[in-house]
């Protein structure tokens, strides 16, 4: 007995899973999947990694499978010849065996009613095929981890459960010398840091050893001989669990009292503790004693709760992740179930461009910057609101209280000033902006899932109408999404297929009233819609990284063609072409040796190039804005800011960028005619621009008013269909060859 009694319980999260090297051990993974090709391309992926593989083709024999041999994880196709996924997880976590073995649920591309129903029937994660593997290695790797975990517990509580019923079998042989005996605590207490408690439950008074004082961090004369010396130090969250666990043993309806619950240390902190049990009764069978141990589990606890929480949190940004995020709006829906309004929103955020941090700055910057985001939206939150990271640079968050779309606009709001202060990545200011989806929770949503996909959709709206805005979720959005969808599998078609032409457009010498330059401006020759204007397919472009490639076409088209002209038309005075590069595309590590490529290429005069870069871009890396700037402008190249006026441009950073000239934003000219507010905003830009010697461009003049305002002010260039729209190659043509004269002299 003694024997029995020294035999220490290791402790699962001290002696395994915190030891070196054991997340790093191969498990034994089991494939259910109908499709030969894929299990065998999962099998070699999986076995690079140095883990078993066992394959099953059919749900029947994948359940045979499991059963002889417990997997650590099963990878389970919901679609199979002879049983549906759903029903064979069911199946699987009924069994006592593999209840604990996680299981990964492979749908297709379905909707999110697929995932709930993965996660009822109770699949520990799921995957949509096609997937992305490092995606798919990670989650692999996350819960063979989680398996291991389990495993120890399990194994320490099977342990336990064995001591207990040990310690039955010795307490009740020896029941009568127990009877106020001073020896059961000293055979008891050979349980080593056990500590003991002895209640008469006739006199209602409780012996707690000294040790039993001495875990709550209290001396002998601390606690008296009541039972509330207990109960009142018990967390009120555990009071009743344990008391029910109290009176189900003293009542006979279990063999033995078992229960962990938190007590309340001296300090003021509280520690985990399991106490066991037993009772001894009377000859009716009436509980007259009971006595037992309580052992400190604190560091088991808190291991336990540390892998719960990291199952539901993002390692990265230490935020709740999408399922703890899922969890909580469904736990929200359902307290709001029974009042009128629904008030809460839901609004998912993406960082835009964060690809060219990661690509430009490194991964390292890249975590920075999702760690500093996540802790500036946590920061600019109310409490009772949640905040998540769903994945990559996704987030999204849970607004509780907004009574209506102007309160979720405003919380938006917020979010988007707070990431307008620069994030400071190795050393540098980076600027990021996001573009946010809301939905309303309204009534008609069942599922979380549901709000979720809608604040995506409304998400990628705000993308496609141009970044760093907000979009608020209606149910016409589904269609324009799918629209977005199709036009982007025609764009990737059409550039193909060579569907893409340049118009020009005239720019105008003010003082000459001659040519001096065309802007290049991309438009689709689309086989059945005719001509498509770049509002309706750059934004999708851009977000598809077919941009660049279109870009650095109209680049090189552009010059090429300049010099045909050139060539063909020696009379006319040399001209010049202004080609537009999106953010994208000027930030391309590249951009410079491509440049330089095609003017080496095209043979064109030097001078003969413009670049017209938005405001918005500039500023957003001001420090790489200046090194690409200074290296186009070595090989004479001319910079123009194009849409001034309308971005957050900093004037003071103005004067730091080697640029030539400023573009007046059209909204500014088309209004001249209106009034005072817009000739003083243009007359400012001109005189900014005198005073840094900066050319000026006016464009989007239609009015011969407008022009007469421009040329008072001593504009330099004006642009717009006042002298012509954009049109083909052979529009230029025409004026080339007859050398037109735009403003009469
Ligand atoms: P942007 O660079 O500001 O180009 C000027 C836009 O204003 C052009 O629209 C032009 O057709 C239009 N416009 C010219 N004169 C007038 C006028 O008097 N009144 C009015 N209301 N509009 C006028 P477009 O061609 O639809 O281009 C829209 C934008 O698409 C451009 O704005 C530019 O940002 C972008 N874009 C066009 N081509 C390219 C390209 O090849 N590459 C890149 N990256 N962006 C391009
Ligand atoms: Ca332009
Ligand atoms: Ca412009």
């Amino acid at each position: 007995m003694a024997g029995k009694e020294s035999k220490r319980i290791v402790d699962p999260f001290r002696s395994d899973i915190f030891s070196t090297g054991i997340f790093q051990r191969p498990g034994r993974i089991l494939i259910i999947d109908d499709d030969p090709d894929f299990n065998q391309t999962v099998a070699d992926t999986l076995e690079r990694e140095n883990h078993n593989v066992f394959k099953a083709t059919t749900g029947k024999s994948g359940l045979e499978m499991a059963l002889a041999d417990e997997p650590d994880l099963i990878l389970l196709d919901i679609k199979l010849p002879d049983m549906a996924g759903f029903d064979i997880c069911r199946e699987l976590k009924a069994h006592p065996e593999l209840r604990y073995v996680p299981i990964v649920l492979l749908t297709g591309i379905g909707g999110s009613d697929v995932h709930v129903q993965a996660i009822q029937s109770g699949a520990n994660d799921f995957l949509s095929k096609p997937f992305s593997w490092p995606v798919f290695k990670a989650r692999v790797s996350s819960l063979l981890k989680y398996r291991r975990a389990v495993a120890s517990l399990r194994r320490a509580r099977t342990e336990l459960e064995q001591r207990v019923k040990d310690r039955t079998g010795e307490l009740q042989s020896s029941n009568e010398r127990l009877l106020e005996s001073e020896e059961r605590y000293a055979l008891a207490a050979r349980a080593a840091n056990d500590g003991l408690w002895d209640w008469n439950l006739e006199t209602d008074k409780v012996y707690f050893s000294p040790r039993w004082k001495s875990m709550i961090g209290c001396a002998e004369k601390d606690v008296g001989d009541l039972p509330t010396e207990w109960f009142r130090r018990v967390h009120p969250e555990d009071r009743d669990s344990l008391e029910a666990a109290i009176d189900s043993h003293t009542n006979g309806a279990s063999d033995y009292l078992e229960c962990e619950y938190r007590i309340l240390y001296k300090d003021g902190t509280y520690r985990w503790m399991i106490t066991r049990g037993l009772a001894i009764r009377n000859g009716e069978n009436k509980a007259t004693r009971m006595a037992g141990s309580q052992s400190d589990i604190t560091v088991r606890k808190m291991a336990e709760l540390q892998l719960l929480h990291n199952a539901f949190h993002d390692e990265l940004t230490r935020l709740p992740n999408r399922a703890l995020f899922l969890d909580r709006l469904q736990q929200t829906m359902k307290r709001m179930e029974g009042v009128e309004h629904y008030n809460l929103a839901v609004l998912h955020l993406d960082i835009d461009r964060f690809k060219i941090v990661n690509d430009s700055l490194g991964h390292m910057a890249g975590n920075q910057l999702l760690i500093e985001m996540g802790r500036r939206l946590r920061k600019c939150l109310q409490p009772l609101d949640t905040v998540a990271r769903l994945g990559g640079d996704e987030f999204a968050i849970l607004v509780e209280n907004v009574n209506n779309l102007d309160d979720a606009n405003q919380v938006a709001g917020v979010i988007h000033d707070v990431l307008k202060e620069p994030f400071k990545l190795r050393e540098r200011d980076v600027f990021v902006t996001t573009s946010v989806g809301i939905v309303l929770g309204k009534k008609k949503y069942l599922k979380a899932e549901d709000l979720l996909r809608d604040s995506e959709t409304a998400m990628h709206r705000a993308k496609a109408q141009g970044k760093a805005r907000q979009e608020t979720f209606h149910s016409g959005m589904h269609a324009q999404v799918l629209t977005v969808l199709h036009l982007e599998n025609d764009l990737r078609r059409a550039s193909h297929a060579n569907e893409f032409l340049i118009y020009y457009q005239p720019i105008v010498c003010m003082k000459t009233g001659k040519l001096s330059a065309v802007e290049s401006l991309i438009r689709w020759k689309h086989p059945e819609r005719g001509i498509v204007s770049p509002g309706e397919f750059l934004p999708i472009a851009e977000e598809t990284e077919l941009i660049t490639p279109m870009s650095l076409w109209v680049l090189r088209e552009s010059c090429r063609q300049l010099k045909e002209w050139q060539d063909r038309f020696p009379k006319v005075a040399p001209f010049s072409v202004s080609v537009n590069l999106s953010g994208t595309t000027f930030t391309q590590p590249n951009l410079v040796a491509q440049v330089k490529d095609v003017l080496e290429q095209t043979r064109i005069p030097s001078g003969g190039l413009k670049i017209e870069i938005t405001e918005g871009v500039l500023m957003g890396n001001i420090q790489a804005a200046i090194t690409t700037l200074s290296q186009l402008k070595g090989m004479n190249v001319q910079l123009l800011v194009d849409d001034f006026g309308t971005g957050y441009s900093s004037l003071s950073y103005l004067h730091r960028l080697p640029i030539d000239v400023l573009k007046i934003d059209h909204s500014f000219v088309s209004n001249l005619d209106l009034g005072d507010k817009n000739l003083a905003i243009v007359k400012t830009i001109m005189a900014l621009a005198r005073n840094l010697e900066l050319k000026v461009v006016a464009e989007g003049v239609e009015t011969a008013h407008q022009l007469e305002v421009l040329r008072e002010m001593n504009c330099d260039y004006a642009q717009g269909y006042l002298f012509a729209r954009p049109g083909p190659a052979i529009e230029v043509e025409k004026w080339l060859t007859a050398d037109k004269q735009w403003i009469p002299a």
